[in-house]
């Protein structure tokens, strides 16, 4: 039988870029139930990097990545810029959200001529001022995650497709794993999957709901996307869209709850989100040339889950990162290596956020 010293439950963003830096010091194996890499979440994303996205842990958490990602912009981001725009019942929603996250994040407020001139596809009957976030990025998955998959493989990581966990045993402090390899460490990295994979460890579950989001595609007929044109999002989440290569990349912002599932877009969905779209712009639709639908995977609070389970530090948590899991997978990677490898995490990151990514504020542990 194989002995690793640490074993990650997941090949998706988490696994991939914890292990990239783990298997420096460490000997690493990457399970996949899939025969495919990055098959669910990972590669179901809309690919951006907004600073201005998510709750206070989050934004901390972007910050951390920036230097990541920035050390290397050309590689991994393409500056495009957000705007999160209000209609007229929304003006004030937008006005308070530029001044709560102004002294964060470069914000800039915009006037309606302000917002239309940047985005010429806009209805201007429904907008109304917007806040733009000029430093937004779309983020290219496939370059970061080849990036973490070669400095994992260079150290000689290993990972196995197709491999289905129907055994697990725990003999003289070795988790065992179909009788066939095993290992010190488990790392859950399994996204949706986070509480079914806990259950095979007889671990308890941290109560993750994964949430559907549809992505949808089409070519407007009747009007030229000028490419200067940022992410549209509307302030409240409603909907968003991104022109790319002639396309428009658009959602209807839906958060179904769900279960880990292979997801299918549903019609209704989509019917919603060209309603939404189709009011906030001159967007005339003939038909849906892609869509593509997947989960986005939270706990209560919404921030991500990591840390040891227990004072044995033999189960690891990498899970919840909802809809920030690519934007936030170098600070993540970083912080939860760190504890893997005994290291000191108060350089990257302050306690109190630490806490609030920490699986000891789920079970009740933080004084
Ligand atoms: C439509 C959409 C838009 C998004 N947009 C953005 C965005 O713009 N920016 C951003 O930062 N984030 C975005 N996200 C979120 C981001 O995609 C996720 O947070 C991230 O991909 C989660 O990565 P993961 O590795 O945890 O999960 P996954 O990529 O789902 O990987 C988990 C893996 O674990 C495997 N697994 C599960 N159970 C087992 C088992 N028992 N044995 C072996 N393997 C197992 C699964 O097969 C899977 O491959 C978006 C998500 C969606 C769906």
């Amino acid at each position: 039988m194989k002995h690793y010293d640490i074993i990650i439950i997941g090949s998706g963003i988490a696994g991939i870029s914890l292990g990239s830096i783990i298997s420096k010091e460490r000997k690493v194996a990457i399970i996949e139930k899939e025969k495919q890499l990055s098959y669910h979440s990972t590669g179901r994303s809309f690919a951006f990097f907004i600073e201005s996205y998510g709750n206070n842990a989050i934004i901390e958490l972007t910050k951390i990545s920036k230097k990541f990602f920035y050390d290397n912009f050309n590689l991994f981001l393409k500056k495009k810029g957000v705007m999160f725009i209000g209609n007229n019942k929304q003006k004030t929603i937008v006005e308070d959200f530029y001044n709560e996250h102004k002294h964060k994040v470069k914000l800039e407020l915009f006037s309606k001529n302000e917002t239309i001139k940047l985005a010429n596809c806009l209805n201007e009957d429904y907008v109304n001022n917007s806040v733009i976030d000029i430093n937004a990025s779309e983020i290219d998955v496939n370059n970061l995650y080849e990036y973490y998959r070669k400095q994992y493989n260079k150290n000689d990581g290993l990972i196995l497709t197709d491999f289905n966990i129907n055994l697990v045993e725990y003999k003289n402090n070795k988790w065992i794993l179909n009788n066939e390899i095993s290992s010190d460490i488990i790392v859950n990295a399994s996204g949706a999957w986070a509480d079914e994979v806990a259950k095979l460890f007889k671990i308890k579950p941290v109560n993750v709901i994964p949430k559907i989001r549809t992505v949808f595609v089409f070519k407007p007929q009747n009007i030229k996307i000028d490419s200067n044109c940022p992410l549209v999002a509307d302030i409240e989440e409603k909907f968003y869209f991104k022109d790319q290569n002639d396309q428009i990349y658009a959602s209807p912002a839906d958060e179904t709850p769900s279960y880990p599932h292979d997801c299918h877009p549903d019609d209704l969905d989509i019917a919603i989100g060209i309603d939404r779209i189709q009011k906030a712009t001159k967007f005339k639709f003939n038909h849906i040339d892609n869509k593509w639908s997947g989960l986005r995977t939270f706990v209560k609070d919404k921030s991500p889950v990591i840390g040891y389970e227990n004072s044995n530090k033999n189960f690891f948590w990498l899970v919840a990162q909802g809809g920030y899991g690519i934007q936030t997978s170098p600070a993540l990677a970083e912080i939860s290596a760190n504890i893997i490898l005994n290291k000191k995490n108060d350089f990257l990151i302050d306690n109190s956020t630490l806490n609030n990514i920490s699986i000891k504020r789920i079970r009740n542990e933080i004084l």
